[in-house]
């Protein structure tokens, strides 16, 4: 059989069934940092440095608030699929979005690439 790319339909199947086996889902972003304190002679100055950390911070945004909280090092292994699964969450929601205008375009003959960008309310922050 001839090789052909999945049909909209068919991928449109796939990506709900994708979605439907996510399990758990964190918003926000994860940073890890490792410092030197202000001590002299502590082993973060040394040569080779033995630099604190790592500290783990999760922020994320509530009603326009930003909150962050740490995390342990054990806590991010455990809740790290979750965070994965936020990431992969948008990209196959980006994936059937751009599914659904282009059946959009094409039940209304519609080409909505050529009608300009969208205004975004609001504008960046800090
Ligand atoms: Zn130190």
């Amino acid at each position: 059989m001839p090789k052909s790319p999945p049909s909209p339909e068919r991928r449109h199947r796939e990506l709900k069934a994708q979605i439907a086996e996510i399990d758990h889902i964190l918003p926000g972003s994860i940073n890890v940092v490792m410092n030197r304190c202000g001590k002299p002679g502590c082993a973060c100055h040394a040569d080779p440095p033995k630099l604190h950390g790592p500290y783990v911070t999760w922020t994320r945004k509530i009603a326009g608030k930003t909150l962050t909280r740490r995390l342990t090092p054990e806590q991010l292994e455990r809740y790290r699929p979750w965070f994965e699964n936020n990431h992969r969450l948008r990209e196959l929601i980006s994936e059937l979005q751009a599914l659904s205008l282009k059946a959009l375009e094409q039940t209304e003959g519609w080409d909505l690439k050529s009608t300009g960008g969208q205004k975004k309310p609001g504008r960046r922050g800090r």
